[in-house]
């Protein structure tokens, strides 16, 4: 039993179902917990871990909740809430830790509430980082509360910085697995379907990052989010493809040791890790076996052909609004992908497209982030006459 009270934003998604999986084996209390319309799920979630407040972002679906409830709220207290300020009201519930696992950069704004609210935050949802990390830095800074990365290669990186005291980093080496589509040329990309850019590799996820990793989106928003983490200048991070995802990243130092961190590829891991530090308790995923991994393999990434990586890289270079620019753009991108209306190899256009022609100062609130979030959506619309 861990004696923790933690809520969890995004409670029935990939990570937030594993957030409750580990909740659950260690006994946690949750005190909140947020999803934006699986109210099947969430009505399950209520009666099990019985939070105090619990957030349907999606409006229409709260009254939907209320009646899969059939009183359990009333009788235990619990208050159902929706929209942004229901989010942000259940990211300030009190309690240890708020798990952010929401998807997309509605994930900015409740990151903020928790930290003014001076809860320390467990973060998967890297799109906080990538549009407002100077913003959640500053607020950490303000407020004297701790983040904790989730993502895998984060926890990677924040692992190999244990005991470092103040030797300086050289480097970091940002592991990739290279998604689905490694090695194949922009001819072979041009008419894959949703489907086989849904077939991870290694990871089991939701949609939208099973779709930046396909197009290396997903890394290009971690180099930014390591950035934000780790307070380390953009040449200071190497991206190697390690289709294996057993190395999670690693760290160099200034004698030249690279410190790493090997793991079978399970998110319960950095998921436990972002709640227990400094402690380490068992966890239930495949115990390594470096004989059956055999060889390990590195390559550079083609950032020619996957060019949400390269424009993540370039756009974190301009010091603006940029991040947020191919943030909103790959959003909006995904989800025609997903939908059906764009190709494959449209979603790196697009996001290309958008950092050339749209041009914003860094957004000094929020409110700035949603006015260059919203213009970038729009861009990618228009492009594609919808
Ligand atoms: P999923 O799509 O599986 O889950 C997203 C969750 O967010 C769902 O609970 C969803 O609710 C909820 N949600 C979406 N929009 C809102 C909203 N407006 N208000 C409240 N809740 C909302 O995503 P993942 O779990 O895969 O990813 C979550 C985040 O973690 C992403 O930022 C991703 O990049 C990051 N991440 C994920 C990893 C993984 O292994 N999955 C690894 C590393 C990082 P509903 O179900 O009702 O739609
Ligand atoms: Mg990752």
């Amino acid at each position: 039993m861990i004696s923790k009270t933690i809520s969890v934003l995004g409670s029935t998604g990939s990570i937030g179902t594993q957030t409750l999986d580990v909740a659950r084996k260690y006994n946690m209390k949750i005190a909140a917990i947020a999803a934006r319309s699986n109210v099947e799920l969430l009505a399950q979630q209520v009666v099990e871990f019985k939070p105090k407040i619990v957030c349907v972002y999606d409006k229409q679906k709260a009254g939907q909740l209320r009646t899969q409830l059939k009183g359990f709220d009333v009788r235990y207290n619990i208050e159902i809430v929706s929209g942004m300020d229901g989010l942000c009201k259940t990211a300030q519930a009190p309690c240890d830790c708020v798990v952010n696992a929401v998807v997309g950069m509605v994930g900015l704004k409740p990151t903020l509430m928790a930290i003014e609210a001076k809860r320390n935050v467990a973060l998967a949802n890297k799109e906080t980082l990538v549009t407002g990390g100077h913003l959640v830095n500053a607020a950490l800074r303000k407020n004297g509360v701790k983040l904790y990365p989730v993502d895998s290669e984060h926890s990677a990186i924040f692992q190999c910085l244990q005991g470092r005291a103040n030797n300086k980093i050289k480097k970091i080496i940002l592991t990739a697995s290279g998604g689905p589509f490694f090695g194949k040329t922009a001819e072979q990309l041009k008419d894959v379907t949703v489907e086989q850019a849904l077939s991870h590799p290694n990871w089991s996820m939701g949609n939208k990052i099973t779709i930046d990793s396909a197009t290396l989106m997903n890394k290009g928003l971690e180099f930014i989010e390591a950035i934000q983490l780790f307070d380390v200048a953009p040449e200071q991070i190497e991206i190697v493809v390690h289709r294996e995802s057993i190395i999670h990243s690693a760290v160099e130092y200034a004698d030249g040791a690279v410190i790493a961190q090997l793991g079978s590829p399970d998110m319960k891991i950095p998921i436990q890790y972002a709640l227990t530090y400094p402690e380490r308790v068992p966890c239930d995923s495949k115990p390594l076996s470096l004989t059956d991994c055999g060889k390990l393999t590195f390559y550079k990434p083609d950032i020619e052909t996957f060019r949400c990586l390269k424009a993540c890289i370039e756009a974190y270079k301009r010091k603006n609004g940029a991040t947020t620019v191919v943030n909103g753009a790959n959003e909006q991108a995904v989800a025609l992908f997903l939908q059906g209306k764009i190709k494959f190899l449209e979603i790196g256009e697009l996001v290309w497209s958008a950092l050339e022609n749209l041009e914003f100062p860094l957004p000094h609130t929020v409110e700035e982030v949603y006015e260059i979030d919203k213009k970038a959506r729009e861009y990618v619309l228009k492009k594609c006459q919808l």
